[in-house]
This record gives C-alpha cells, structure tokens and sequence, in this order.
C-alpha cells in the first residue's frame, strides 16, 4: 500500500489521484471478499434502484455495479419507470429490505419530482442503508457511534488519510451544506477522531463573505454544483482543495459535446495548492468505494451483528 506523504510546500502542487486509491482499495477488498467467501459460503451483496432515464444517474449506477464486479460482490439492479408510483416504489423498497440476500442498497438521486425523497430516506432499514443517508445511521456518525458513513463524506476521509494530510488544528472551509455531502463532511473532520480535531466552517448560499472565509481555509471542501465557482483569489497559498462537484459543461475546444468538470477553477487553482483533487478522478471514485466499505461492513455485521 503506497503512502503519499503531504508536505506543505505550494512549489510542489500534488494531484490527489482518486481513482489510483480507489483501483488499490478494490484490489485488497477483492483478497477479503474471497476469504470471506471461503468462509462463509456466500458473496456481498449490493442492490440499487434506479426510477428513470437520468444519464447521469445511469452512469452512477453503472460505476457502481462495475465495481461491484472488479471486488466480486454480487448486484442486483432493479430500474423502475419514471412515472412509477411513491407506493409502488416504497413496495420495492420493502422488498429489499426483507430480502435476507441483500446486504445493502440504494436509492439512486435524484428522483423524479412527484417522489418524496424524505419517505423514501426513512424507508430503508438503516441496517442496510449503506449509502449513510438515514437519520440512525447520520445520528449515530454524529455522535461518534459506529455506523455507516454516508459514502462521499467517508471517501474524502479516505482520501486525507491516504495522503496523510493532517486535519488536527485545521481551518477546514465546506461550501455546501447538502445532507449528503456538506453537513455529514462537517461534522466528520470537526468531530474528536484520527481524520477530525479540525475547526470547520460550514457555508452556504445565505453565507457573507465568503471570499474572505475561504481565503482563511487550510482546507477547502467544494460541494456546491456551480462549475468553476471556487476562484484563484479565493485560495490561500498551499492549500488543501477538494473539489466533490461535478458539473457538465460545454468543452470549449470543441473536441467533443460536453466535459465534466468541477465546482473549482481547477487549472488556475491549482498551482496555488498543496494538494488538489481533479474532476474527474478525485472524489468521484471513492464515492463508490465508500458504498463498497459500508457493504462489506453490512456482509461481515461489523456495524449491526
Ligand atoms: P446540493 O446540490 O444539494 O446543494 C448545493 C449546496 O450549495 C447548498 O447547500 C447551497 O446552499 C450551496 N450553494 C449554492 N450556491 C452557493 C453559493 N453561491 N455560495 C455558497 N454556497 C452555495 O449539494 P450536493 O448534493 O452536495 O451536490 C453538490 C455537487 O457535488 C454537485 O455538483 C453534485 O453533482 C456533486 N456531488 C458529487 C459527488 C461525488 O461523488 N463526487 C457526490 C455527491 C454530489
């Protein structure tokens, strides 16, 4: 397992290679997966709902049964129409969580309008909520209990830890405060803990001065789905950015019909950095890693026995 060591220097920008740590951590999960195999005669396994056409949810899901593959959990996809029902999807939902094969699963999101995200959040078994989305799950992570972390939040954390970047003592800047990114981040690096101790700031769209703030962050956590918001004049010389945003945009070039990019001007942020996450390549994969974690977790009972 190759350690990269952090040194806070801005002459030497290092590019945290998301999708590097997220190929490296499938590998050693494949070696558990099969010794829990071996030992239990069964495989994870990982559901997902998908209600819709939404390419980019389509591509989310197909990353995730993807990987899923690569470590050797088994998956099941189930797609309903866009135009399903709150009931007939809660039924599904029930489904899965009766299901004694299942040990996790998901709702992909965005959902069509006339879903009630909420109800559908609460109907998961929080024992198989291996997105971290559910209230048992986001209290327990609150204070300090175990449970499942919500998937990007535990993938950044990975991410820190895997580049030794210290969050002890830290001004950590989070702009965004979703309930899947920005509030559960937040909370994580403030709490008492290895990848926490740090003093966080979190700011959203009602927030003041946010330049200001931002110029005073060891550590900026971008989650806000505006491309190329976090601007140069608003990063502080070696700086830490983690850009979670991801934004499809017009490639200028003209090269092909859209690119992805993120919520940080990242070709002019950079060379101000310490350390930067790319979009694509940064947070997104460990996203998927962290459902991985959480399912695995689910198999082996660590969580709940
Ligand atoms: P969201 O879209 O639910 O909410 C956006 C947040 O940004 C809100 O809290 C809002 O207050 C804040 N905001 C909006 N305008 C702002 C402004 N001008 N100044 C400060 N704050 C502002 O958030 P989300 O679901 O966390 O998604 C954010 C981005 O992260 C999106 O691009 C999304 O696609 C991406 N995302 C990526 C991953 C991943 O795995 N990399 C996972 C989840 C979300």
């Amino acid at each position: 397992m190759s350690y990269l060591v952090a040194k806070y220097s801005p002459r030497s920008m290092k590019i945290i290679d998301g999708k590097a740590v997220a190929e490296e951590m499938k590998n050693s999960m494949k070696q558990e997966v099969l010794e829990y195999q071996k030992s239990t005669g069964r495989v994870p396994h990982l559901a997902a709902i998908l209600v819709g056409n939404n390419p980019a949810s389509k591509a989310y899901v197909g990353n995730k049964v993807r990987s899923c593959n690569q470590v050797g959990f088994k998956s099941t996809l189930i797609k309903l129409e866009e135009t399903v029902s709150q009931d007939d999807l809660m039924k599904e939902i029930e489904k899965l969580n009766q299901d004694p094969d299942v040990d996790g699963f998901i709702v992909q999101l965005p959902l069509p309008k006339h879903i009630d995200e909420v109800k559908v959040t609460l109907a998961i078994d929080y024992r198989k909520d291996v997105d971290g989305f559910h209230p048992v799950n986001f209290g327990r992570m609150a204070q300090g209990l175990p449970c499942y972390l919500p998937a990007t939040p535990y993938g950044i954390t990975i991410l820190l830890e895997r580049y030794n970047i210290e969050t002890a003592g830290k001004h950590v800047v989070v702009v965004g405060r979703s309930n899947i990114v920005g509030t559960p981040i937040s909370i994580l690096l403030s709490r008492k803990s290895k990848m926490g101790d740090a003093t966080v700031t979190l700011t959203h769209s009602k927030t003041k001065n946010l330049h200001r703030i931002l110029l005073d962050a060891d550590i900026i956590i971008a989650a806000i789905g505006i491309p190329g918001f976090v601007k140069e004049d608003m990063v502080k010389q070696g700086a830490v950015v983690i850009d979670v945003g991801i934004n499809r945009v017009e490639d200028e070039s003209h090269q092909g019909p859209s690119k992805l990019v993120g919520d940080v001007d990242y070709e002019h942020v950079k060379n101000k950095c310490s350390f930067i996450t790319p979009v694509p390549g940064g947070v997104g994969p460990m996203t998927v890693m962290g459902l991985m974690k959480n399912t695995f977790k689910s198999a082996t009972k660590e969580i709940y026995p």
